[in-house]
C-alpha cells in the first residue's frame, strides 16, 4: 500500500511527491488532468504509483489516510473536498499545502471534524527548489494527530543547525496565517532590495558593479537567499541579444494577494504593518503607472556603506512588523504561537530565510516585542542616521523608494517625543465630543471649545 497522497502535480505538487518518494514513503499521486501524471510517472521513481481516477487513488493508501493538497487555492480546494470526502473513512488526514486564506483553512477542519475526518492548514515556503529539496514548513490542526503526520513532514523539510525546518504550529487556521505573514515580510525585502537596485542605477552603478555589491552583501549579515537571486538576476545576459535581462523585463511586478491578505490582516488587528503595505501598493502602483514619469534623475552618490546600513534597518523593520502581527494574532484568535519556533522555521528552506532570523530568534528571546529587545533597540540606534540619509537624498533626487521611507517614517515615529496624537484628540473633541485624556491629570475630559 501507499504510505501518502499527493493531489496536484504542478510545481509544488510533483517536486513535494519527489521530495517524500526520495526519504523512502511509498508515494501516491493523482492531478485532475491525467497528463501531468503522466509526465511525472516517466521520471520511473519506484517509490511513485499514479492513478487516473480518484477513488483509486484514494483506496491505495493505507489507514488512516494521509494526503496532501497541492493544488490553486480558494474555490478548487473546496471543489476538491467535496469529491474526496465520500471515498475517505474517518480518522484520514487531509492537508493543503497550497496558500490558503487562513479562515477559509479554519472553516474546512471544522466542517470535516463533524465527519471525524482531520484536516490540516501546512503552510509551505520555498518555491520548486524547497519542494523538491527541503522547504519550511507550517502545519497546524489537531494537534493530538501531529506524531502521525509529523515524520513526513520532517522528511521534506529543509535542516537548520542539524533541526528540521518544521513545527507544530497550532490550531485550525493558524499555519496559513503564518504563511501568510511570511508572505507578507517576502513582499517587503523584494521591494526593499528593488528599491536598492533602484538607488544605485540612480547612481549609474552598472549591472554587473550592483551584481558584484549583492554578492559582496551576502557573505555578511545581510546573507540571504533574495539578495543571492538578485545577485544573479542583475546580471543575468538575455538570450536574444546579450543585453541585461532585468533589464528588458516589464516595470510591472504582479502578485497573488497574499501580500494584500496580510495588509488587511494588519488593518484589521491594528498593527502597524505599513512597509508591507507599502510594498504592495508598490507592486499595484507598477501595474498603473503611466508614461508622465522621466527617467530617475542621476543622484550624488551615497556611500556604500549607507545604503547597506539603511537597507539591513529597514529589513529590520519589515521583521518587527511582521512578528508584531503574528503576536497580536496569536492573542485575538488563540493561535498560542511560538514566535521563537516560527522564527527557527524561517531560517532555511523558505523565500526569507536570511542571516538576520538569528538577530531576530535572539530579540525574541530577549522579549516577544521585538520592539523592546535591546538588541533590536542597539541596531535601531546604530544604523537610524544611514537611513535617513539614503532616504532624504532618494526623496530630493525622485528616486521612488517607498518601502524604505516607510521604515524611515516607521523609526522616526518610534523615536519620537511627540507625535501630534494630542492635536487630534482635541479635533475629535471639538466636532464630537469624544473626550480626551490629559498628561497631568488622572480621569476623562471634555472641553467646550466654541465657548470663547
Ligand atoms: P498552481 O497554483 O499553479 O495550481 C495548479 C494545480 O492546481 C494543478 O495541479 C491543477 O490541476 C490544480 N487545480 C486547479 N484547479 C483545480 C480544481 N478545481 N480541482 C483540482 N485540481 C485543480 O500550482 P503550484 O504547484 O504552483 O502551487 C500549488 C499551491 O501551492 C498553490 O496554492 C500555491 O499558491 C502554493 N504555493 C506555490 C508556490 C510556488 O512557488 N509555485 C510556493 C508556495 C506555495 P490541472 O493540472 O488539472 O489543471
Amino acid at each position: 500500500m501507499n504510505e501518502i497522497g499527493v493531489i496536484g502535480l504542478s510545481t509544488m505538487g510533483k517536486n513535494i511527491a519527489l521530495n517524500l518518494a526520495d526519504h523512502q514513503f511509498k508515494v501516491a499521486v493523482y492531478n485532475r488532468t491525467y497528463t501531468n501524471t503522466k509526465d511525472l510517472l516517466e521520471l520511473s521513481h519506484i517509490n511513485i504509483k499514479g492513478y487516473e481516477q480518484l477513488e483509486d487513488f484514494v483506496k491505495s493508501i493505507s489507514r488512516p489516510r494521509k494526503i496532501m493538497f497541492l493544488i490553486k487555492s480558494g474555490n478548487p480546494i473546496d471543489e476538491l473536498i467535496e469529491k474526496i470526502v465520500h471515498h475517505l473513512d474517518e480518522g484520514d488526514i487531509l492537508m493543503d499545502g497550497g496558500n490558503s486564506f487562513f479562515e477559509d483553512t479554519g472553516r474546512r477542519e471544522k466542517k470535516l471534524k463533524e465527519k471525524n475526518i482531520y484536516y490540516y492548514g501546512v503552510g509551505i515556503s520555498g518555491g520548486e527548489n524547497g519542494a523538491r529539496f527541503g522547504a519550511s514548513l507550517m502545519p497546524a490542526g489537531d494537534a493530538t494527530i501531529y506524531p502521525l503526520i509529523a515524520p513526513y513532514l520532517e522528511a521534506i523539510a529543509a535542516k537548520k543547525d542539524d533541526d528540521y525546518c518544521v513545527r507544530y504550529i497550532g490550531e485550525s487556521g493558524a499555519g496559513h496565517y503564518v504563511k501568510m505573514v511570511h508572505n507578507g515580510i517576502e513582499y517587503a525585502d523584494m521591494q526593499l532590495l528593488a528599491e536598492v537596485y533602484l538607488l544605485l542605477k540612480a547612481q549609474q552603478y552598472s549591472n554587473i558593479q550592483i551584481g558584484q555589491l549583492f554578492s559582496d552583501w551576502n557573505k555578511g549579515p545581510l546573507e540571504s537567499y533574495l539578495l543571492k537571486i538578485s545577485s544573479i538576476i542583475v546580471t543575468e545576459r538575455d538570450p536574444y541579444n546579450n543585453a541585461f535581462l532585468v533589464d528588458k523585463i516589464s516595470d510591472a511586478a504582479a502578485n497573488k494577494g497574499t501580500g494584500k491578505w496580510t495588509s488587511v490582516e494588519a488593518i484589521k488587528l491594528d498593527v502597524d504593518a505599513s512597509l508591507i503595505s507599502a510594498s504592495y501598493y508598490a507592486r499595484v502602483f507598477s501595474n498603473k503607472k503611466n508614461d508622465y514619469g522621466t527617467i530617475p534623475k542621476s543622484m550624488k552618490r551615497l556611500e556604500l556603506n549607507e545604503i547597506k546600513k539603511a537597507y539591513y534597518l529597514a529589513k529590520i523593520v519589515a521583521f518587527i512588523q511582521g512578528f508584531n502581527l503574528l503576536k497580536e494574532a496569536s492573542d485575538r484568535y488563540d493561535f498560542k504561537l511560538k514566535l521563537k519556533d516560527i522564527a527557527h522555521i524561517f531560517k532555511a528552506g523558505c523565500i526569507i530565510q536570511c542571516e538576520l532570523l538569528d538577530v531576530i530568534e535572539a530579540a525574541l528571546e530577549e522579549n516577544s516585542e521585538l520592539i523592546e529587545s535591546p538588541l533590536i533597540r542597539k541596531l535601531i540606534i546604530t544604523h537610524k542616521s544611514e537611513l535617513k540619509i539614503v532616504d532624504s537624498s532618494a526623496v530630493l533626487a525622485e528616486v521612488p523608494i517607498v518601502a524604505m521611507s516607510c521604515a524611515t517614517s516607521y523609526i522616526n515615529q518610534l523615536c519620537a517625543r511627540q507625535l501630534g496624537a494630542n492635536l487630534i484628540q482635541g479635533q475629535r473633541d471639538y466636532f464630537g465630543a469624544h473626550g480626551f485624556e490629559r498628561v497631568d491629570q488622572e480621569g476623562a475630559f471634555h472641553h467646550d471649545w466654541t465657548k470663547r
